[in-house]
């Protein structure tokens, strides 16, 4: 197995972004400051997005739990891209807000197989599944 000489820090969660951004998002121009960055470990909330409206700035934070490079790197960007998805939606970003509400309807899973991503969300499912499994097991 080739050794991976990358560490899982906030560098390479930011290489990850611009891999994504500029992969499935190019039409979507960053219209404020963006940022990432691993959070503390969480078990539940995998990303989260929020916009800094002093700022103006959009913080895109990652669960601690994702710097463990068995998880695959298509799950963190599975994951990142989702957040990319509320932003070009207008939630925590300065765009115009397209949706009332940032989950409704399925609206992030049609918007990530719309540009190209199915791949990405299949890992991400596929990953999920025998997390959540495991996970129940020390929840119980
Ligand atoms: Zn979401």
């Amino acid at each position: 197995m080739p050794q991976s000489t990358s560490t899982r820090n906030d560098n390479w969660l930011l290489s990850r972004l611009d891999f994504i951004w500029s992969t499935y998002f190019s039409d979507v121009p960053q219209t404020n400051p963006t940022f990432i960055r691993f959070g503390r470990y969480s078990r539940f909330r995998l990303g989260s997005i929020r916009l800094n409206r002093k700022s103006g700035k959009t913080y895109i934070t990652i669960t601690g739990m994702f710097k463990n490079p068995q998880i695959p790197t298509a799950v963190v960007d599975n994951t990142i891209a989702h957040e990319l998805v509320h932003y070009t939606h207008g939630f925590s970003s300065k765009r115009e807000r397209l949706h009332k509400y940032p989950h409704a309807g399925g609206i992030v899973n049609q918007e990530m197989k719309e540009r190209g991503m199915v791949k990405l969300y299949d890992a991400y499912r596929a990953w999920v599944k025998n997390y959540r499994a495991k996970l129940s097991r020390y929840v119980r």
